[in-house]
């Protein structure tokens, strides 16, 4: 027997690509465009070295306690992580520990199947209907738990309020999560249904809508109940996953609501734009609320669109999976950059 038997063996997620050269547009892994708050920049130049010397707080609390008092919630009902990722992964451990199998759709972030299996979590992948909606009948039936993101992902539907209160009412027995990674643009959080549901966790991040994703900060808020458990499993692997420079850029970010609702608005305008300027060109998307969207082309395969941007510079994400393969996901980037984009999308489209 070789050593090769003890090793848990695992087919990583594969994230979209970071290219090293320069002068690219990137349109491919989600990011803002926009730089952080002012007070991000602030909190940089500020920085001396107690800030990398010492441990940071275990508890977070600058952050815990920022965020408890953005969303109008108890610091003890917030959890954060290293992005929305670890928080996930986290969370995936902490609640699907059940036999029975975890309920997530089929076209969906990507990351859920890897962290199922990771965990050795027993999962089923549920089909969304042809038009990329979740049908609250299909999870009406035995699970270990049930998570999904909405908006979803790469698809950028939205799903009501009712539709999640639905899915909740009908699974009082397991922990539902729902990841909101895009719901700042143009969602409605379902985090007012905590008042009634215990089994919820509302999972956001930094990332997109805050334009922090190299600092990784991601957060879950819950009940009393969920926090706690989440907490003791983090505290038995790593008691310190936040930095205090990611704590006080968290903070500071969150300080400024005005830059928040000034950054989110322009890029649900540009949005909103594309949805017109791709149209006319001939793309099909579902209706997108998050800050990409998701077309094809009846004429031309996704594949040949994605090389053809690529050669021009333009980073777009495309995937050769089921289902999902004669579409690419764009994200929505600066007017200028968007221009850059249809102006290389109508030249490949009259070759
Ligand atoms: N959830 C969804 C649906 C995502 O698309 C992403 C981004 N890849 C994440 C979570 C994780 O983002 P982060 O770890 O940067 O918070």
């Amino acid at each position: 027997m070789s050593w090769e038997a003890n090793v848990r063996r695992v087919v990583p997620y594969t994230p979209g690509e970071q290219p090293k050269i320069d002068g690219i547009i990137k349109l491919n892994t989600n990011e803002n465009p926009y730089p952080p708050a002012p007070g991000v920049a602030e909190v940089l130049r500020q920085t001396d070295s107690t800030l990398l010397r010492l441990y940071p707080d275990p508890d977070a609390k600058v952050l815990v306690d920022a965020l408890a008092e953005t969303y109008s919630v108890k610091p003890s009902q917030v959890f954060v992580g290293v992005g929305s990722d670890d928080v996930l992964s986290m969370a995936f451990m902490t609640f699907f520990n059940g036999e029975k199998p975890v309920l997530f759709p089929d076209v969906t972030y990507s990351f859920y199947d890897v962290w199922a299996e990771v965990h050795r979590i027993p999962y089923q992948t549920i089909p969304l209907t042809e038009d990329w909606h979740i049908r609250a009948e299909d999870y009406k039936r035995e699970n270990g738990g049930i998570v999904f993101p909405n908006p979803n992902a790469p698809t950028g539907v939205l799903e009501p309020l009712s539709l999640i209160e639905e899915i909740l009412q009908a699974n009082s027995n397991s922990v539902v999560i729902v990841d909101e990674a895009y719901i700042d643009f143009g969602g409605t959080s379902c985090l007012p249904l905590l008042e009634k549901y215990e089994n919820l966790l509302v999972v956001q991040t930094f990332s997109k809508s805050r334009s922090l994703a190299g600092m990784r900060i991601g957060f879950a808020i819950g009940s009393e109940k969920l926090i706690q458990y989440l907490n003791d499993v983090k505290f038995s692997i790593n008691s310190y996953t936040m930095t205090r420079l990611a704590c006080l850029c968290g903070a500071a970010a969150l300080a400024d609501r005005a830059y928040f609702k000034m950054t989110t608005q322009k890029i649900i305008a540009t949005r909103e734009a594309a949805k017109q300027r791709l149209s006319a060109m001939g793309f099909t998307f579902p209706d997108a609320y998050s800050n990409f969207l998701f077309v094809s082309h009846p004429e031309r395969p996704a594949e040949e669109l994605f090389r053809e941007l690529k050669q021009r510079k333009i980073f777009v994400r495309y995937w050769n999976k089921r289902r999902i393969d004669d579409s690419l996901r764009i994200t929505i980037g600066t007017p200028e950059q968007m221009e850059l984009l249809y102006a290389a999308l109508e030249e490949t489209l009259r070759k």
